[in-house]
């Protein structure tokens, strides 16, 4: 098969669909790789490094899509890719078309087969091409949480993890799910105290076993998100209903019961945000100072850390890109429902039952 990858163009997108290492598995298995060329410099990987991972360098997009039987990418297509796209090509890729008609119009107008990471699923019914990046996220949030809470930030000016005969600081973590568990992890490695609420019991039971008593846990209630904000120096939002807006878990007022300088890191703010104070903010400007907190609110965390953020996106993608490649995407579909469930378009229709309700659309 003839795998394209062309260089990402949405604003401030700095990741790439392949890895050189991902080409390279690829090449191994007889498969023939386009890359655009500078591609990859965003995460410092140069047409040298592809070259000798056995890609073939294009001049431009339309020299990629032109030949492909597959195109990888991180983000949806832009506009100006809309026109490139073929009846019959493979689009694998992060789409989020519920919220997006005109993209979904673009597809469905262009005939391709358009196969989206974050509906793709795993046995355990999780979501295995979103989990990398909700990892990124939940590491970065302690990461830029400790730094808003220094002084020249706005912050209280709180060392997390203490010093001898200084108390350490406390990170309030709402959500035990795949970013809360990473930045408890991240937290509790800083030397910090660390308190974690979910409303699932398994989960809380589950980070009791990882963690042990270095972990505190408290079940969700209205009750102990009031009790532990006075007392929290970060505080972290990370809670999810798939499908859905993020539940609002703290109220302005809890938001002013905090003490002045402590900081909100609202990482669920992609889904509407779960403190009522939160809005949404990007890398060039990402925090605002409200009720005398400090909040960090960005959208798209990962794209900071776009080195690491692409390679770990490309470990989770790898196996399916080579099931694609190695059977075709009818065969692979056919024979895995997991990545079945990432069929959003095909042949003019919407193929998702979700994502076509979402828009109104039959299915
Ligand atoms: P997840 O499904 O792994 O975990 C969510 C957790 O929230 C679950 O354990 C669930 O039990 C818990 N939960 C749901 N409702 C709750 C409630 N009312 N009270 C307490 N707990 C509740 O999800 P995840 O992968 O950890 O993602 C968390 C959020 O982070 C999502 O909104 C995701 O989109 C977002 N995210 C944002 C960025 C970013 O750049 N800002 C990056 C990655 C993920």
């Amino acid at each position: 098969m003839r795998v394209g990858v062309p260089t990402e163009i949405k604003t401030h997108e700095y990741r790439v669909g392949l890895v050189p290492a991902a080409v390279r598995e690829l090449v191994n298995h007889g498969h023939q790789v386009t890359v655009q060329s500078g591609a990859g410099l965003g995460i410092g990987c140069d047409d040298q490094s592809y070259r000798l991972a056995g890609a073939e360098i294009a001049a431009d997009a339309a020299g990629v899509f032109a030949t492909a039987d597959m195109i990888l990418k991180v983000k949806e297509p832009q506009p100006a890719e809309y026109g490139l796209l073929r009846p019959g090509q493979v689009l694998f890729t992060y789409l989020h078309l519920a919220p997006d008609p005109k993209q979904t119009q673009a597809l469905l107008h262009s005939g391709c087969t358009a196969i989206a990471y974050e509906t793709v699923t795993d046995a355990q019914g999780g979501l295995p091409l979103l989990a990398p990046m909700s990892e990124v996220a939940g590491r970065m949030a302690v990461q830029v949480g400790a730094h808003c809470l220094e002084k020249e930030q706005g912050g209280a000016g709180v060392l997390l993890g203490g010093v001898p005969g200084v108390m350490a600081g406390h990170v309030v973590v709402l959500g035990g799910g795949v970013v809360g568990a990473n930045a408890a992890r991240m937290a509790l490695g800083l030397g910090a105290r660390v308190t974690i609420l979910d409303k699932s019991l398994s989960r809380l039971r589950h980070l009791d076993e990882i963690f042990g008593n270095r972990l505190m846990t408290a079940y969700a209630t209205a009750d102990a998100i009031e009790h532990l904000l006075p007392q929290a120096d970060l505080l972290i939002g990370a809670v999810l209903i798939p499908g859905a807006a993020a539940p609002r878990l703290v109220s302005a007022a809890g938001v002013a019961s905090m003490r002045p300088g402590s900081v909100i890191v609202d990482v669920a703010i992609d889904q509407g945000g779960c403190i009522a104070t939160s809005r949404p903010t990007s890398h060039a400007q990402p925090t605002y100072v409200e009720s005398g907190v400090v909040h960090y609110c960005v959208t798209n965390m990962p794209g900071a850390v776009a080195r690491t953020s692409a390679f770990a996106l490309g470990h989770a993608t790898l196996p399916f890109v080579l099931a694609l490649a190695d059977k075709g995407w009818a065969r692979a579909l056919a024979e895995d429902p997991h990545l079945k469930a990432g069929l959003n378009i095909h042949s003019g229709n919407v193929t998702h039952e979700a994502v076509a309700r979402a828009l109104g659309l039959g299915y």
